[in-house]
């Protein structure tokens, strides 16, 4: 075969600019033509959300080859914002029209169609709308960079939660702008199973995402250049913007008009060496038909990985190799804020639309060795032939780790491996990495045991609504059963099971569970060893709950009431029930998706930061709006509970991630009213009588701290402690020459204080200095500053001004002054009073 081909390409992105590399690298004579629509070529679709949301910072980071770069290094003919209309199969030639309009004909000995998938615009009233936008291109998303530049958007609505909704509502959120997100389906993230997907529902709630999940948009008007969305729901709502991501379907115009075959699914039908129904015409990318290499089914599966590795075959074919497309997994991950999302191979639900016969098994381990800081909790969901344990598929959801694990699996999968070959993996391993048992080995073992038989396996089905000869046994502990459990669940710890096992009927099959699963199983291992029949809950409670939520159904068995007994009566509530709870991500009191309002990042910030941004938010809600704080100070997980119990607010949930603490505070205005302002014990009253810097910080920390508690407080400042008050500057006013010189002697102002020890000629202060601007402490002035915003009395005590020269004019703005009696009052109606 000669290399003198002429290769034409349609569409110069992924696919496109893949097969046109390769094929250049296989051969210097050919002539290689790239041809694209648009303005850019070979740019980063998977990067545009993260521009828009501002983690790309700079837009030509996402122009990953220019066309000037394909032409110099490749001696590509790469003709941007040339549009291909037509092909002529018999004359081989592809017409063309060029952005001033002009047509004209090239010729090909091959063509490569690579022309993708257009967003999905159903005919709903309204969808036409200028400011409902898709996303596809640089030319999409700099549309929407400019609208939103310029009209600073407070509402957008993201209709569809596949990957581009959710990274454009992630987007939109780093932007500051409230969104609704609505998805028709009953669940974000459609290709993985509902239940994997609840935390995904919950941790969007969580960043302030209003969700609407089982909902479709009917319609949309127009109100002032506004567009008003029409729920299914019978709700209307204006929002500045929306995005509609709900699909692509592949671009196919040209190939069908050209007669080539299309497969069933929609998409362009090729062979394994991506050639077409007309031998010169190969097709590549979104725009193909591929064949599922689990289901063994025509599919869709829109994805960069496909396309790059199919253009590299292409051309590979073109010069006469025998390269091979070995099928598609739908390997895939997406980021939703601070979790990934990802799977490969087919899902349950996709396994039960095409009866395949399947097991599943789910395991909660951590992302890394649970000792080392930063651990987190990886939710991994296997799903194998029960037969010969060939991996089928496989869904994992957690902050960290997500990637590696599908990684792995997606590779076994492809390798035709099964749950007992996932056992003997020999994966790297040190506690910041993993596990000595991978999450990976360890679902393989759990896999591997159900198929030797060594436990039986049930789930959500049968464990909510277990048949009469059946009973539920909860081996967990009883304070781990007061946080909630199923309906009807017996509960026996596990370690007194031995001991209690004629408390259980032989006549009945005990469905046994506990948090994750792995008590469950030695519950089983006990009790089959005594002659009882026992399966054991998959995934245990937690993923009992994640069904729950999915399905809607909630927990039977909410937070803080204590487990219904066999006899379905329910024990006296016991210490700690009733309670409001802050019990983590799968929370029953976790907020309503609506009543998260603000999201604050008091990230980095150290105590009393996050605890005055908690304090000045809430000032700001109206009564039961919630605000979602996110604080990396360790003393934050104390201290909100403290605050709340201070304040009367509610501490609706608080989560750990990824090394962070998350509270959800609803405002409660009753509290409020219940601690008016002077209320006794409420005031606090801080005697500053040291003009030491550090004991200055100290006052002035603890003074904030209590402001954003709810107290009033009072600083009387009193001898030297009034050199902090003073202005750094000096102010004309008359004194005598003693009180001039009293003037020169001492600091003036927060910025020349002394330490109290270890002054060492101002090192001693410039290095604390340091370290607080380090880590993130307020300096002095700040602190100042934030106290009187806080409402915080700065008094200043007249007589000691008298003594000492000091003028009202020489005090910061802000200060009041003020006698003894004026203290002592104050202080008396306080709950505390300090002298510093
Ligand atoms: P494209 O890359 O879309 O390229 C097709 C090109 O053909 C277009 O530029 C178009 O202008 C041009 N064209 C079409 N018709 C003609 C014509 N008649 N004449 C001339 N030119 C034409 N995939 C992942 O795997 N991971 C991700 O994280 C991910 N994130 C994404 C995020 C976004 C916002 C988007 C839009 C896509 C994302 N994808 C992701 C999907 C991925 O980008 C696509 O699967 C991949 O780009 C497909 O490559 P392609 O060559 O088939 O099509």
């Amino acid at each position: 075969m000669s290399d003198m081909k002429r290769i034409v390409i349609v569409g110069g992105v992924a696919g496109g600019a893949s097969t046109a590399a390769r094929a250049r690298r296989l051969s210097e004579e050919a002539q290689i033509i790239l041809i694209e629509r648009g303005q850019y070529v070979s740019f980063a679709n998977c990067g545009l959300p993260y521009y828009l949301g501002g983690r790309i910072a700079d837009r030509s980071r996402l122009l990953v080859a220019t066309a000037a770069g394909l032409r110099k290094r490749f001696r590509i003919d790469v003709r941007t914002q040339t549009e291909v209309l037509r092909i002529d199969r018999a004359a081989k030639k592809v017409t063309v029209r060029t952005s001033d309009g002009a047509e004209a004909d090239v010729e090909y000995d091959t063509l490569v169609l690579s022309p993708g998938a257009a967003p999905v615009r159903p005919p709903v009233p309204g969808f036409d709308h200028p400011r409902v936008f898709t996303l596809r291109n640089m030319a999409d998303i700099d549309c929407i960079k400019q609208y939103v530049d310029e009209h600073k958007p407070k509402r957008a609505a993201v209709i569809g939660a596949g990957y581009i909704g959710l990274e454009m509502t992630e987007a939109f959120r780093d932007l500051k702008v409230d969104v609704t997100l609505i998805e028709l389906m009953e669940q974000v993230f459609g290709p993985i199973d509902p239940e994997m997907a609840a935390p995904l529902a919950e941790h969007l709630a969580l960043h302030g995402v209003d969700l609407r999940l089982g909902t479709a948009v009917q319609r949309v008007d127009d109100d002032g250049g506004k567009p008003v969305l029409t729920l299914s729901t019978g709700e209307k709502a204006a929002f500045d913007l929306a995005i509609l991501a709900i699909g692509v379907r592949p671009e196919t115009t040209l190939a069908t008009e050209a007669g080539l075959k299309i497969g069933p699914t929609g998409g362009i039908a090729v062979d394994e060496h991506m050639r077409t129904s007309d031998p010169d015409i190969y097709a590549v990318g979104d725009a193909v038909e591929v064949t599922h290499l689990v289901a063994h089914a025509a599919a869709l599966i829109p994805l960069a990985g496909p396309a790059n590795r199919q253009g590299r075959i292409a051309a590979d074919c073109i010069f006469g190799r025998d390269s091979r497309y070995r099928n598609t997994q739908g390997t895939s991950i997406c980021k939703v804020f601070d979790l990934a999302v990802g799977m490969t191979g087919m899902s349950e639900k996709a396994l039960k639309k095409a009866g395949t016969r399947y097991e599943k098994i789910y395991v909660h381990p951590s992302s890394h060795a649970g000792y080392y800081p930063g651990a987190q909790t990886l939710s991994l969901k296997l799903l194998f032939d029960p037969a010969d344990g060939r991996i089928l598929g496989a869904q994992a959801v957690g902050a960290s780790g997500v990637d590696k694990r599908i990684d792995v699996l997606a590779t076994a999968l492809r390798a035709g491996m099964t749950v007992f070959d996932l056992q003997d993996l020999e994966l790297c391993y040190a506690p910041p990495f993993g596990s000595a048992k991978d999450p990976v080995n360890y679902a393989g073992f759990v896999a591997a045991n159900a198929i030797k038989g060594d436990v039986a396996l049930c789930h959500y089905a049968d464990v909510s609504t277990p048949r009469t000869d059946q009973i539920l046994l909860d081996v967990r502990t009883p304070e781990e059963v007061r946080s909630g459990t199923i309906a009807r669940a017996v509960n026996i710890p596990l370690d007194d099971l031995r001991d209690r096992l004629s408390e259980l009927p032989r006549d009945k099959e005990i469905l046994a569970f506990c948090k994750v699963g792995l008590r469950g199983y030695l519950a089983c291992r006990i009790l089959k060893q005594h002659g009882l029949a026992c399966r054991n809950l998959s995934g245990g409670y937690t993923t009992y709950k994640a069904f729950a939520h999915a399905m809607d159904k909630g927990d039977t068995s909410p937070r803080c009431r204590t487990v219904a007994s066999d006899t379905g009566a329910e024990p006296e509530p016991s210490a700690g029930a009733g309670k409001d709870c802050c019990g983590g991500a799968h929370c029953d009191n976790a907020p309503k998706a609506a009543s998260v309002v603000r999201i604050i990042d008091a990230s980095g910030l150290q105590c009393p930061g996050p605890i005055m941004k908690l304090r000045a938010a809430i000032d700001e809600l109206a009564e039961g709006q919630s605000v979602s704080i996110r604080a990396s100070d360790a003393a934050f997980a104390g201290d909100v509970p403290a605050w709340c119990a201070s304040t009367g607010n509610r501490l609706v949930a608080m989560v750990r991630d990824t090394g962070h603490f998350v509270a959800t505070v609803e405002k409660r205005l009753a509290a409020h009213s219940a601690a008016p302002a002077g209320h006794l014990g409420k005031g606090k009253t801080i005697v500053v009588f040291s003009d030491d810097f550090d004991k200055a910080i100290a006052s002035f920390i603890i003074a904030n701290g209590a402001a954003s508690m709810g107290s009033d407080v009072t600083m009387f400042f009193t001898f030297w402690g009034l050199n902090v008050l003073r202005k750094e500057a000096p102010v004309k006013v008359r004194k005598t020459l003693v009180e001039r010189m009293f003037g020169w002697m001492m600091p003036r102002g927060a910025g020349k204080l002394k330490l109290s020890k270890m002054h060492m000629a101002g090192m001693g202060k410039a290095m604390i200095s340091g370290i607080m601007k380090k880590k993130n402490v307020l300096s002095l002035p700040e602190l100042i500053a934030a106290a009187r915003a806080a409402g915080v009395k700065l008094v200043a005590c007249t007589m000691s001004m008298d003594l000492m020269g000091i003028k009202a004019e020489e005090l910061i703005e802000g200060v009041t002054a003020g006698g003894v009696a004026m203290y002592l009052q104050t202080a008396e109606q306080g709950g505390v009073n300090l002298f510093i």
